[in-house]
């Protein structure tokens, strides 16, 4: 069955920074906090991008940004595992010179984004992604901070938490539970959080960090931490995905587009017609197909594209100089 893309695109030459805070049926009583954390992350951003920072360093200061807020599934408001137990993802990569980082499943990291950012610096004998105890090892030995899990469980999430525990279901990835329960009627996408930066010298990155999904299994990671699926950036664009994990690493849903760009293709074309390829080719066990959303950006425009009900949405360039902040329903 066709889905419809809602997709808008805004020409772009110079800097500028899009965000997104996760695609699914955000609820109405959550829409103030997400606009809140947008607009902190888009100023975090547009301080170190009027500093002169590259833009990795931009994308892994508007992704922390994120991270920290509270709102969002990521860093400290990430939704809880079987376990009760926050275990995060996130990656980044640096367009100019192919180079990312990443780190999975780690359980002891306030801002995963900052440890994958560290990992993406050159001369580090190349090890690029690591797993949980390594990776929180890793930041311990870069001097970076280390805390308990405790202190990544905000009480919104242990209500959720208690009350999915509670219900009868078989957890699927794409909505949690099936048969689904109302409040992960979602087709895949929780509130994930992402940036797409292009900084003043014509350079892209892109950057993503997620909770996962509400009530995985200990240990199951999405696409958020994989290179060319949750995230990925070279010279000519950078792309940020959110949505049913599993489908967009099938699809590989960032380097899909990024590629196409690569070969000519109108950035808004090639975000509308990855999104309906993937909804085609991937159904859940309900039937329903593959949804996701996406930011993006090349030398002429940025882009978001998405499938689900609503996605947080935040774009920034000093040429329009204020923020665009959109998150109704379509
Ligand atoms: N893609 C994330 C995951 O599967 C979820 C999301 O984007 O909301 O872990």
């Amino acid at each position: 069955m066709d889905v419809s893309v809602c997709s808008a695109a805004f020409p772009l030459d110079g800097p500028g920074i899009l965000v997104h805070g996760g695609a699914w049926d955000i609820p109405d009583e959550a829409l103030a906090d997400h606009r809140d954390g947008l607009r902190t992350a888009i100023e975090a951003g547009r301080a170190a991008l009027s500093e002169g920072q590259a833009a990795a360093d931009v994308a892994a200061e508007v992704v922390a940004a994120l991270e920290s807020h509270g709102a969002f599934d990521a860093g400290r408001g990430a939704m809880l595992n079987q376990e009760g137990r926050a275990q995060l993802d996130a990656g980044i990569m640096d367009g100019a010179s192919l180079s990312y980082g990443s780190v999975m499943a780690v359980e002891r990291l306030a801002n995963p984004i900052r440890v994958a950012r560290r990992l993406m610096d050159a001369g580090r004998g190349q090890v690029r992604m690591l797993a949980g105890r390594g990776a929180e090892q890793f930041a311990a030995a870069e001097g970076m901070s280390v805390v308990d899990n405790g202190d990544l469980v905000c009480e919104r999430e242990k209500s959720r938490y208690e009350k999915l525990s509670g219900e009868a279901g078989v957890y699927h990835t794409s909505q949690s539970f099936l048969p689904g329960v109302p409040e992960t009627q979602t087709s895949g996408g929780h509130d994930t959080v992402g940036c797409v930066v292009r900084d003043r010298d014509g350079r892209f990155a892109a950057a993503t960090s997620t909770g996962g999904t509400p009530f995985k299994p200990p240990g199951r990671i999405g696409d958020s931490p994989l290179p060319g699926a949750g995230f990925y950036a070279n010279e000519d664009a950078a792309v940020s995905s959110t949505g049913w994990g599993e489908a967009i690493a099938a699809v590989v849903l960032a380097h899909s587009v990024v590629r196409a760009v690569e070969e000519g293709t109108s950035l808004q074309n090639i975000a509308t017609s990855c999104l309906e390829d993937m909804h085609r080719k991937i159904q859940n066990p309900d039937g329903e197909g593959a949804c996701a959303g996406l930011i993006a950006v090349d030398r002429s425009e940025v882009v978001w594209a998405f499938t689900t009900p609503r996605m947080a949405r935040a774009f920034w360039t000093p040429a329009r100089g204020d923020v665009q902040i959109e998150i109704e329903r379509r």
